[in-house]
């Protein structure tokens, strides 16, 4: 008989072309693959409960007599039942039933029901259990414990439940292939696969539940483990996708990178040296670079990302800057100019409202060669503009550009076909373990240290009764000749509502606030009125500045000292950071007020508490990364790490140094299972691009 993996689900008794084809929305085409759909959680209907040992919130089979069955009307029309067996009695309770449903819980009838326990106004009830009449003789109980799966459409649960039991018969005849080497399973000491799907599909009765539905059983951990592997060779095979194309080897002959470095009114501070040596090593060499630098929020890597353009400018190849507002965008092109044009490289400049002829002319400067350096929004990519020799993509404050968009550049190289380095920039710092699994396609940079003369940004957090004192303050910040980020609350209901919300709070504390200079910036603005209130700002023209979240990354104004953020609670923390992290950029003393509303939860008081005692991106993120779990930190952007079905990258954060090995040894001397172990694994909806 042919293994598992090569054989079709409609093999099994009872699957057709239209079960066959409800499955595919599962994952499952082999039989293998419903080994692999593995229980979201377990019930125990393994044994009864006496009904006076129930407690609220637990899930139990009970078994009993009914004693009395009545329709009432309390608010509305509804069945309730009272079942007892000696110990003590429970009320059912049914707001849909028919008349024979009735009729079948006349007094005296046995029934076991299965359900969650919870407190009525009568005493425990069980709200719609699921039940059926038994002999009074008893009857069999389940001999494991339940799984229970994830379902699609037209699947049921049972029908998944009998399915998976055929498929473990033919684990038991044909196998399912265990692909880790020997030495890897030697020094796992972790049960073999077999046993592991076995007992995570079936669990003795005697397992322990809570262990089981925490997934932290040795069974569960051995699949995490190959789980985790998978998606990281995958990731690897990515990297050695894009990397196997040639590069334009960027050595810089005209020697603008060191130019520009020393033309800057600061040295670089040693962790921003430490990256550019990793970026230019990596630029020099004829392949591909694909590496992601992280930050803290004003580390530094703009000029970072400056430097690599000039290496590129210096090699006669053209780099592209994409940022991810055109309120950024416009920000880097400002800079960019101010350091490049003295250098003698003028800087094109594109976004997606520009003017036609602007825009036009920019387009063909780019198209001949003419301009080295682009600076955008993502738009630069999305519209099909000709590059005369792109060599360096660098994008900034960007995490949703993914795998695929990676993949996608490879084709968007220069007329030689040669694959454009790339470099990313992000500030959201995530804990190195965890990047180099989820950022497993990439190599990793840490910048880990800011510019010298920065003072710590005070926090403080003030409940919105309070808010009187906190403008009073802001005006005296004002008149000492400070300047302020005045952050509006975050609405989510409409759009509309956030501008409208950040124009009334400007019109208030334009009114609070007699003879300060009020700005406002929203998104729904048209770029140049945008610009013109940044500008003013930045002139100190303005001293308060009313933003929505537009200004959450990358925007930067050393005078301003000064920031309120409204309704902190409901921001996440890795937000509450970004932006705190648009003051504390000078030397002078700056303060960050984060108003909240009560009640608070208790994750917005933990996230409060966390951003009000650290200023550190790093130990933020680790924050967050508990209160919010990684398949949110990590946003869509990786979104098969963030479907993974047994392995939680928080939870089993301890196995990614082992992953990481692991996968090392496989790269190196069992390539041939990287296929095998990835299809077992990563559906074909979630494949992180073609990688043939
Ligand atoms: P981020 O890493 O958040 O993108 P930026 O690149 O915007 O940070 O830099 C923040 C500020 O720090 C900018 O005003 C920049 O000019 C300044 N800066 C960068 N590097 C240094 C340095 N080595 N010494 C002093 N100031 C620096
Ligand atoms: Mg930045």
């Amino acid at each position: 008989m042919t293994a598992a993996e090569q054989r079709p689900v409609t093999a099994l008794r009872g699957v057709g072309p239209a079960l066959a084809e409800r499955l595919r929305h599962l994952g499952v085409a082999q039989i293998q693959d419903l080994l692999f759909v593995l229980p979201r959680t377990y019930e125990d209907r393994t044994r009864t409960v006496p009904i006076g040992t129930l407690v609220p919130g637990v899930r139990a089979v009970i078994e009993g007599e009914v004693q009395l069955t009545e329709v009432t009307f309390r608010r509305r029309r509804q069945l309730l039942s009272r079942l007892a067996d000696g110990s003590g009695h429970v009320t059912l309770r049914f707001f849909h039933f028919s008349a024979s449903q009735q009729a079948g819980l006349a007094r005296g009838t046995r029934l076991r029901c299965y359900g969650e326990v919870r407190r009525g106004p009568l005493g425990l009830e069980l709200v719609h259990p699921e039940y059926r009449r038994v002999a009074a003789e008893g009857e069999p109980l389940e001999e494991t414990l339940t799984p229970i799966y994830p379902t699609t459409e037209g699947v049921a649960q049972g029908r998944l439940r009998a399915l998976i039991t055929q498929a473990l018969g033919e684990l038991h005849s044909a196998g399912v292939r265990e692909w880790l080497p020997a030495g890897i399973l030697e020094s796992l000491r972790l049960p073999a696969l077999p046993r592991s799907l076995e007992y995570v599909h079936r669990p003795p009765r005697d397992a322990q539940i809570e262990v089981l539905a925490g997934g932290r059983h040795p069974a569960q951990r051995r699949l995490a483990f190959e789980e985790l592997l998978a998606h990281h060779l995958a990731l690897k095979l990515v990297k050695q996708a894009v990397q196997a194309a040639p590069a334009a080897a960027l050595r810089d002959p005209q020697g603008l990178e060191e130019k520009f470095v020393g033309a800057l009114p600061f040295p670089l501070t040693g962790a921003q040296r430490r990256a550019l040596a990793e970026v230019n090593a990596d630029l020099a060499a004829a392949r591909p670079m694909v590496r992601l630098v992280q930050g803290d929020v004003g580390c530094g890597k703009t000029v970072i990302a400056a430097a690599a353009a000039a290496r590129a400018a210096g090699s006669g190849a053209q780099a592209a800057l994409m940022a991810p507002t055109e309120l950024l965008a416009e920000q880097h092109w400002r800079n960019f100019d101010a350091w490049f044009r003295p250098l003698g490289l003028p800087v094109a400049h594109v976004t997606g409202s520009m003017g036609v002829r602007a825009r036009r002319s920019a387009l063909e400067a780019i198209a001949s060669g003419e301009v080295a350096l682009i600076v955008g929004t993502h738009a630069l990519f999305q519209e099909g503009i000709e590059f005369a020799r792109l060599a360096l993509v660098i994008v900034d404050e960007q995490h949703r550009f993914g795998v695929q968009q990676r993949l996608a550049l490879k084709e968007k190289g220069d007329r030689g076909g040669e694959t454009p380095h790339q470099l990313i920039m992000t500030a959201t710092p995530i804990p190195r373990t965890l990047a180099m699994t989820a950022f497993a396609d990439l190599d990793v940079t840490v910048i880990d240290e800011l510019p010298p003369g920065r003072t710590p940004v005070k926090t403080v957090t003030v409940a919105e009764e309070r808010r009187a004192e906190v403008v009073a303050r802001i005006e005296a910040a004002c008149r000492a000749g400070r300047q302020v980020y005045w952050v509006c609350p975050l609405i989510e209901e409409s759009e509309e509502l956030r501008y409208q919300a950040a124009e009334d709070t400007a019109a208030q504390l334009a009114e609070a606030l007699h003879g300060v200079r009020i700005g406002l910036v929203h998104g729904r603005m048209p770029p140049a009125k945008k610009e013109q209130a940044m500008a003013a700002f930045k002139a100190g023209r303005i001293q308060l500045l009313v933003a929505t979240t537009v200004i959450e990354v990358g925007v930067d104004v050393p005078n301003a000292t000064h920031m309120v953020i409204e309704n902190a609670e409901r921001m996440g923390l890795s937000q509450l950071h970004q932006l705190r992290g648009r003051v504390g950029r000078g030397a002078q003393d700056s303060s960050c007020v984060l108003l909240y509303r009560q009640p608070l939860s208790a994750v917005a008081r933990e996230r409060l508490r966390a951003i009000r005692e650290s200023n550190d991106g790093f130990v933020i993120a680790q924050r967050d990364l508990e209160l919010r779990g990684p398949g949110e930190m990590l946003g869509t952007r990786q979104t098969g790490l963030a479907q993974l079905r047994v392995a939680d990258l928080s939870r089993d954060s301890d196995l990614l140094p082992r992953v990481q090995r692991a996968a090392e040894v496989i790269l190196a001397d069992h390539p041939d299972i990287i296929a095998p172990l990835t299809a077992r694994w990563i559906g074909e909806g979630e494949r992180y691009g073609r990688t043939a």
